[in-house]
């Protein structure tokens, strides 16, 4: 029996480990894929306080270090369900099964898909939703990033440097992104905008060779080697029953991260709320703990 189960291990849930270690309390962190969450995929990160300029992919190696010092125990294992017991919580992996005394449910959100044909059919074979883990592969290309916000323009960032030329596709004029970044990635030379635009399809048989469009209601083929797309994330929460979720598959919890069951809180983008951002996915981590250690007998 662990005192705590933090399911996910991106910021949110490495925060809750910290802090739940830091407080002497078993830990286990279960994450199904790789720790660190999706701000390994930011090639800087400028607006967490207290740091000037650091790597998502240091931060997030810093954030796995301090929680693995702090005494936290990892499995890399698939959360398939979770039993709310008298008293307890057991977990589900794909692997086996854990009891814990409270659960912080910090599983982050997945790459939205553009839903458009060809889309799944290419993905590793030109599209991509991580520029950072797959960029090297159109070293002097001509690639194309769909989206607007701070994601998008983090990956034409780091692709300006690796590929030879950058198409930033947005379907609107202004971009959500925040414009010290926008005004940084438009003074590149080999970043090109096209807006109003939507891609409505893909072309390529084994590999991308293009993309149709839609812009401003004129359709226009635009030849690239690869796609990136970031257009956001997703919830997927639904293993996670009986926990409630809101509308759009958001864990609904309080602002003391607290769900529907009794010992089982949320953390983190996973959660409905409305910034989600490193900091306020460490302050969840912070807030879950805090709540459970307040709440719970261990
Ligand atoms: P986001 O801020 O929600 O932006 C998503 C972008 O994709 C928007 O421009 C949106 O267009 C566009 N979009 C959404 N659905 C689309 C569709 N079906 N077709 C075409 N375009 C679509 O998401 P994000 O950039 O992934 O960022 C998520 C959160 O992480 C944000 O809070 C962001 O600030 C944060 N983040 C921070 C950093 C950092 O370095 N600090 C890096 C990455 C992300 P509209 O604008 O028209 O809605």
């Amino acid at each position: 029996m662990y005192d705590f189960i933090i399911i996910g291990g991106g910021t949110a849930g490495l925060s809750s480990a910290v802090y739940a270690c830091r407080a002497n309390k078993s830990t286990l962190v279960i994450e199904r894929e790789a720790f660190g969450g999706q701000i390994v995929d930011a090639p800087t990160v400028e607006n967490y306080p207290g740091i000037v300029s650091i790597s998502g992919a240091q931060f997030a190696s810093d954030l796995f270090d301090q929680a693995e010092r702090a005494g936290a125990e990892f499995k890399c294992e698939t959360v398939q369900k979770i039993i709310p017991q008298n008293g307890y919580t057991t977990v589900v992996t794909d692997e086996g099964k854990y009891d814990a005394k409270a659960v912080v449910i910090a599983a982050g959100c997945e790459h939205k898909r553009l839903g458009v044909v060809g889309e799944d059919r290419l993905i590793g074979s030109g599209v991509s939703y991580c520029a950072l883990c797959d960029g090297a592969f159109f070293k002097d290309r001509t690639v194309a990033v769909v989206g607007g916000g701070n994601a998008a323009f983090s990956a034409a960032s780091y692709l300006a440097g690796v590929a030879s030329l950058v198409y930033v596709i947005h379907r609107r004029n202004e971009f959500r992104a925040e414009p010290t970044v926008v005004e940084r990635v438009k003074a590149l030379n080999n970043v090109r905008f096209i807006t109003k635009a939507k891609v409505t399809e893909l072309v390529g048989d084994d590999e991308l060779t293009a993309l149709k469009l839609d812009v401003n209601g004129a359709p226009q083929t635009l030849d690239v080697d690869g796609m990136f797309v970031a257009i956001g994330q997703q919830p997927d929460n639904g293993v996670f029953a009986p926990i409630a979720l809101d509308e759009s598959g958001y864990i609904t919890a309080d602002e003391k991260c607290r769900t529907n069951v009794k010992g089982i809180y949320a953390a983190g983008d996973c959660r409905a709320k409305t910034v989600r951002q490193l900091t306020t996915a460490a302050a969840d981590g912070a807030i879950a703990v805090q709540t459970a250690l307040s709440e719970l007998l261990f």
